[in-house]
């Protein structure tokens, strides 16, 4: 199997917790589970229906709270940010709204529960996609799609759990849900850079990496 990142030929291995054939790319470090076990869309969404996204809650305000303050504290000494998307946003448009609070005037995507084409000819200053890589089934063209919009010089900030190796992974929660299908680390989008062009800025080693289009 060549992976869906860099095309390398990967290993791979069964997941026994989770009795899933997984592939791992040791150039650039994508695990991904086998494309056989990639779900529809909906099927997708009878589970993500599940998901609580409320404006009230308070847990969610300071999960994206601490989200924006990764983004604004990496950004350095660039332009701040006057226009956002965020892609994958769910049913919810919570983060969008609590950028525009701060003067980063963003709108929802989402192919599911808010798909506004239209938005996707649009560019931003800065494309924002949290808890969406690891249910990407083409990558690439999703990325593809994300750099279209950013514009030059703009940011694409992203959260996603990285993983911790192939030897910890049957142990880790994440890969449990059967829409996690990708799991990246820093080296992936370290690579997927190289490929389009841009380049990783910062990241916090855990689960949040900011990009800037060059
Ligand atoms: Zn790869």
């Amino acid at each position: 199997m060549r992976c869906l990142i860099c095309e390398s030929e990967c290993s791979n291995f069964v997941d026994e917790s989770t009795d899933s054939l997984t592939h791992h790319c040791s150039e650039c470090d994508l695990i991904f589970k086998d494309p056989s076990l990639f779900q529809d869309l909906p099927t997708q969404k009878l589970r993500y229906d599940l998901h609580q996204n409320s404006a009230d809650d308070m847990g969610y305000r300071a999960y994206f709270q601490k989200f924006i303050e990764f983004v604004l504290s990496s950004m350095g000494e660039r332009d701040y940010p006057k226009s956002g998307l965020d892609f994958g946003s769910g049913r919810s448009s919570l983060l969008a709204d609590m950028m525009s609070d701060i003067g980063i005037t963003t709108l929802p995507y989402d192919p599911v529960y808010r798909a506004d084409e239209e938005l996707l000819d649009g560019r931003y200053d800065i494309v924002t996609s949290v808890e969406v890589f690891e249910h990407l089934t083409d990558p690439i063209s999703s990325l593809k799609q994300i750099i279209s919009m950013t514009s030059s010089g703009g940011l694409i900030a992203i959260r996603t759990e990285f993983h911790h190796g192939v030897d910890g992974h049957a142990k880790w929660y994440y890969p449990k849900d059967p829409t996690h299908i990708l799991f990246y680390t820093p080296k992936t989008f370290e690579k997927l850079s190289e490929i389009f062009g841009c380049k990783v800025i910062a990241h916090n080693e855990k689960n949040m990496i900011l990009l800037e289009m060059i």
